[in-house]
């Protein structure tokens, strides 16, 4: 297999992009690629765009200063667009919008991934960090340094759950293994990503597993952060990463929901799914989307809408 070589080889003007509010899957894969094309390909430019900053608790990661804001990309007219982690193009935001005469490659593992690209890397695996892995030993031909095996080992333990969702499968164990032997710290990574907590955040979190709502039928434990509580609170959308998950480690629960009020009035919905419960299904009633165990939605409806469209739906 070699098929993104072959493109790669062809275009001089390449442009890498990730979902808004990006993760460390979406910004671990994209400081992969960028770091690797750049090492490979001297001669070619090569630009990692996304239309949000990096959250404060990545920036630790070599590599991320060079992604750039939107309204400061250098490079015009790209002859090629490389969406990472992103299943629709939609996803991108208004990075979106300066790709109409690119030719679209989508390296992405969401299940409702819409294949929008000219060529379609899609495959539903832990993360987009691990599809680059295999990439890059299989098609790109790139040999990995310390720089790149750290981005996509964040990319990996932040999709996982530091190796504890049921999206971990041997070869992520391999993956992880081979990166390890490539110089990656494993504690350094994991302190820097997972124990950077703000003080503002540890209070959301007391505010959460104080006010949460349990739903008895439909093993469902929900809570919903108003604007109110978030200017009370001096809460930043990055404090509100992996809420979600926290609130599904209630023994009883199956299924766990945090809906935050978006400034434009609307709701954003994040869902969590402990077993067999399909929260992508569920999200897609709500205009969303993602992975079985792990999706969102972002709506107009009120909370007690939302909540009966779930109820409905299991
Ligand atoms: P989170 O709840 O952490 O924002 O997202 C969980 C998963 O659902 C991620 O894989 C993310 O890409 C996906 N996701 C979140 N919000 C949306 C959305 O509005 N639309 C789609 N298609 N996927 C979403
Ligand atoms: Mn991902």
């Amino acid at each position: 297999m070699s098929c993104l070589k072959t493109i790669v080889e062809s275009k001089n003007r390449i442009l890498i992009t990730g979902h808004i509010n990006p993760d460390g899957d979406a910004i671990g894969a994209g400081v992969a690629l960028l770091l690797g094309l750049k090492k490979s390909y001297p001669d070619k430019r090569v630009e990692f765009v996304l239309q949000d900053s990096v959250p404060r608790h990545i920036k630790f990661l070599k590599g991320t200063s060079q992604i750039k804001r939107l309204e400061n990309r250098e490079i015009e007219n790209y002859e090629l667009a490389i969406f990472v982690d992103s299943a629709n193009p939609e996803r991108t935001g208004r990075v979106r919008d300066i790709v109409d005469e690119c030719y679209i490659v989508n390296i992405d593992h969401h299940i409702s991934n819409t294949l929008y690209g000219d060529l379609n890397i899609v495959k539903d695996i832990s993360s987009t960090s691990e599809l680059i892995y295999d990439i890059f030993e299989n098609d790109l031909k790139i040999n990995i340094d310390t720089d790149m095996a750290n981005a996509l080992y964040l990319g990996i333990i932040n999709d996982t759950g530091n190796f504890s969702h049921s999206n971990v499968t041997a070869r992520t164990f391999e993956i992880a293994s081979k990166l390890l032997k490539k110089g990656v710290n494993n504690n350094y990574i994991v302190n820097n990503f997972f124990k950077n907590r703000t003080i503002e955040k540890i209070k959301l979190l007391g505010e959460v597993f104080t006010n949460m709502i349990y739903l008895r039928e439909e093993k469902l434990i929900y809570y919903h952060l108003t604007s109110k509580k978030i200017s009370e609170l001096g809460i930043t959308n990055e404090d509100t990463e992996g809420v979600v998950e926290e609130l599904l480690s209630y023994s009883e629960s199956e299924i766990s929901l945090f809906m935050k009020d978006e400034k434009n009035g609307k709701i954003k919905g994040s869902l969590r799914s402990k077993n067999d419960i399909d929260v992508n299904r569920i999200a897609s009633l709500l205009n969303g989307g993602g992975h079985k165990k792990a999706a969102g939605f972002t709506t107009e409806l009120s909370v007690n809408q939302i909540i009966e469209k779930i109820k409905e739906s299991i």
